[in-house]
């Protein structure tokens, strides 16, 4: 069972905006989701109604099985303040409270306040000398991280956070992500709504949502550079098919069905995404011709050396082209004698082991 279920939400405000249209997905017990997607896209209507702070106009959400919508207030109230910890980009913090008495606060819907408790989480965080200052005296990154340690001081099992690190600085903002990842370690369960496509790229899998719309559901991490690789590939071929250097980003299919991870390489720098167009960088470029190579060198081995028909070398060769190394690479373009083509014909981009063409 999931721990989290959205199905087809929809979220209608009066105003006549749709904040939400049929979103459904699962999160799993211990994961760590970015929500991602540009401002309005519906990202924090979403976490409220995973946190019981908003309701849905259709759809259905369980959390540990539990239908949110079956709650009654006093049942949404418990809820929040027990198995929900929730970390906003605007601090919350009650401003003539101390940093201790703002995390003992939380603690009071769900036992009795306990200040050795509060002042333990606030250790946790890096405030252990910070307990009896008040929110105006603390920098904003320590008043992110009061929100941390009040998130977690009645032991959630979901974490949400809307943009935590949006008014950090970057040392802030590297503080704060680390709690998140020990706060996952410790088996929580993380949802972190985020514009930053580094912090989407911590989290085990992103979501993205677009005008309400969830328009993709990403890889794992691990997976993730294989995805860019291939994607990478497609370019390329776009580009070998078309002799054309720059693409209309939304009539080209592998661009609308996987969009966070092309903003992804847009941030990495490996490809431009300009005036609705798409082109290689030359960093992409150069990823990519390594993979063309990597790809095209292994059909030829499957194909020449192990005999296998060159109808079925193309899989093959997308399953070892992610894992060969420079050396292994130039040692295999040795092997097979500097090959300038694939066995379809497609040319192999030389490399530095080629001689002149
Ligand atoms: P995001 O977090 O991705 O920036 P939001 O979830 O805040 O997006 O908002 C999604 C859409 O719903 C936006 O068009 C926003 O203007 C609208 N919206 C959000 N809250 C309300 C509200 N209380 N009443 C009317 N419209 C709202």
């Amino acid at each position: 069972m999931a721990f989290v279920e959205v199905r087809n939400l929809t979220k209608s405000y009066a105003s006549g905006v749709q904040a939400l249209r049929d979103v459904t997905f699962d999160v799993k017990k211990g994961e760590w989701i970015a929500v991602m997607g540009p401002s309005g896209s519906g990202k924090s209507t979403l976490l409220n109604i995973l946190g019981c702070l908003d309701a849905p106009t259709s759809g259905a959400v369980e959390v540990e099985g539990r239908d949110l919508a079956a709650l009654g207030a006093a049942e949404r109230a418990r809820f929040r303040a027990e198995r929900v910890g929730f970390v906003f980009q605007q601090y919350h913090l009650v401003p003539y409270l101390t940093a201790v008495e703002n995390v003992m606060l939380a603690q009071y819907f769900h036992s009795l306040a306990d200040e050795n408790e509060a002042a333990e989480a606030l250790t946790r965080v890096g405030l252990g000398d910070r307990l009896l200052y008040l929110p105006s005296q603390l920098s904003g990154g320590e008043q992110q991280r009061v929100c941390v340690a009040r998130a977690l001081i009645n032991q959630p099992n979901l974490i949400l956070a809307d943009e935590p690190t949006g008014n950090l600085d970057e040392m802030n903002e590297a503080i704060v992500m680390s709690l998140f990842t020990e706060l996952h370690r410790a088996g929580h369960t993380v949802v972190v709504v985020t514009h930053d496509p580094e912090i989407g790229r911590m989290a085990e899998r992103r979501i993205e949502l677009h005008h309400g719309h969830l328009s993709e559901v990403s890889v794992f991490p691990k997976v993730e550079e294989e995805l860019i690789d291939n994607l990478l590939k497609e370019v390329w071929h776009a580009r070998e098919d078309t002799g054309a250097q720059a693409f209309e980003s939304e009539k080209f299919a592998p661009f609308v069905e996987n969009r966070a991870t092309f903003q992804l390489m847009a941030a990495e720098e490996l490809v431009r995404l300009a005036e609705g167009r798409l082109a290689f960088t030359p960093a992409g470029e150069s990823r990519a011709t390594h993979v063309i190579r990597r790809h095209r060198l292994s059909e030829r081995l499957f194909c020449e050396t192990f005999g296998i028909d060159p109808a079925v070398v193309d899989d093959h060769a997308c399953r070892v082209e992610h894992t060969l190394s420079p050396e292994v690479t130039e040692k295999l373009c040795i092997f097979l004698k500097h090959p300038r083509t694939c066995p379809h014909g497609s040319p192999i981009p030389s490399g530095t082991c080629c001689p002149p063409r």
